[in-house]
């Protein structure tokens, strides 16, 4: 099965095209031209009034449309990759928070199993899961329980790292045995962000050494930057290696900070996430996140407490947004979305550009930005 998309506008890694085509073969992007006959039993999509991107890759995400990763189901696994779907991803790491090791065990056996089915139509792809937690330290839990955080021990992480279904684990380098789970991931090939930590610099700049490549939603549950102890925030904005989560939804950073981390990263180290948790797409109202209440009103999840508990964002608001809050380009907006994420968990040579040879993810937007179409894998 082929497919020629006819391009107004094309966003590529470096650049913008205009009036190009591309020709899709069987999943992946085969061509990209300004001219280019379609194959006799090719469908035509026309988008020549819009924008053609890479598919949205959102690498933290609790839940949407009252599903959440905690369900350990794969029918909410599958609600939400439709729902994300719909919002231009085409790919995502399901996020698991702090809870019992059998809890989070059950959980990665369902993305497990929703990895193995073939892809639904209409759905975002999974390409693995993020353990957010437990590892973590209770003086930064943001909405993660604090009962549930614990050393990291190699019998229990060791199963996550060698299972193929951890793509990425948050970890709070200065929590017990997180060095020695940094480099065990390091060697087997998952990424380690730092997050829900108190470190201080030289507490992250280690952790940094040890292979940890990212931080976990920046600025937010984060030992922050003083002058004289520059603190982890110090250390993800002053290390040009570091990739840094961001959620961009106006709410959980002042959009002067968010000037500032994308001055600092620049686009090929900044990533967009949603943080997305079950409440999304819902409204207002009393929902879960893990085993936690939360309260959303006017888009804003938080605890009893008052703490922020994740977000309703979703990836093309925050595609929208860091081009309202920086006014960065459409290519640099797009890197943030695509490339940034898929290189931050090894996927860098596959997914997150629209190139010959990578994967036929891609999300067609309309002038205002909204998402028109998304194709998963051709489909
Ligand atoms: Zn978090």
């Amino acid at each position: 099965m082929r497919t020629l998309i006819d391009c107004g506008t094309l966003v590529l890694h470096d650049r913008i095209e205009r009036h190009r085509r591309l020709l899709i073969e069987r999943g992946v992007i085969r061509a990209v031209a300004a001219h280019l006959d379609p194959p006799a039993d090719a469908a035509v999509i026309d988008a020549r009034e819009h924008i053609v991107l890479p598919g949205f890759i959102d690498i933290h995400v609790h839940g949407a449309m009252g599903a959440d990763v905690m369900d350990a189901a794969p029918d909410a696994l599958q609600v939400m990759a439709r729902f994300f779907a719909a919002h231009g991803v085409t790919g995502f790491l399901p996020t698991t928070v702090t809870a019992s090791r059998e809890d989070i065990a059950a959980a990665l056996e369902s993305v497990r199993q929703a990895m193995g089915e073939p892809l639904a139509p209409g759905a975002a792809r999974i390409l693995g899961a993020h353990v957010e937690g437990p590892f973590i330290n209770p003086r930064q839990s943001g909405a993660q329980p604090v009962e549930f955080m614990r050393a990291a021990q190699p019998d229990e992480y060791r199963p996550w790292l060698e299972s193929g279904t951890v793509r990425l684990i948050t970890v709070a380098p200065e929590v017990d045995g997180a060095l020695s789970l940094i480099r065990d991931a390091q060697r087997l090939g998952v990424a380690v962000a730092i997050g829900h930590t108190d470190a201080t610099y030289d507490q992250a700049q280690a952790a940094f050494a040890a292979g940890a490549n990212q931080a976990t939603h920046t600025f937010n549950a984060m030992r922050g930057l003083h002058h004289r102890e520059p603190g982890a925030l110090g250390a993800v904005m002053s290390n040009d290696a570091v990739y840094a989560q961001l959620i961009c939804d106006g709410i959980h950073v002042h959009p002067a900070a968010v000037n500032v981390l994308y001055r600092c990263k620049g686009a090929d180290r900044l990533v967009l996430i949603t943080d997305a948790v079950e409440a999304t797409g819902l409204g207002d109202g009393a929902f879960n996140l893990g085993t936690q209440r939360i309260f959303v009103k006017q888009g804003v999840a938080r605890l009893e407490s008052g703490a922020l508990a994740g977000a309703t964002l979703t990836m093309d608001a925050a595609f929208r947004n860091i081009i309202a809050v920086t006014g960065c380009s459409l290519v640099e907006a797009s890197r943030m979305c695509s490339a940034s994420p898929a290189r931050a968990i090894g996927l860098g040579d596959r997914k997150g550009r629209i190139a010959p040879g990578y994967d036929a993810d891609i999300v067609i937007l309309d002038a205002e930005l909204r998402v028109v179409r998304t194709i998963v894998g051709g489909q």
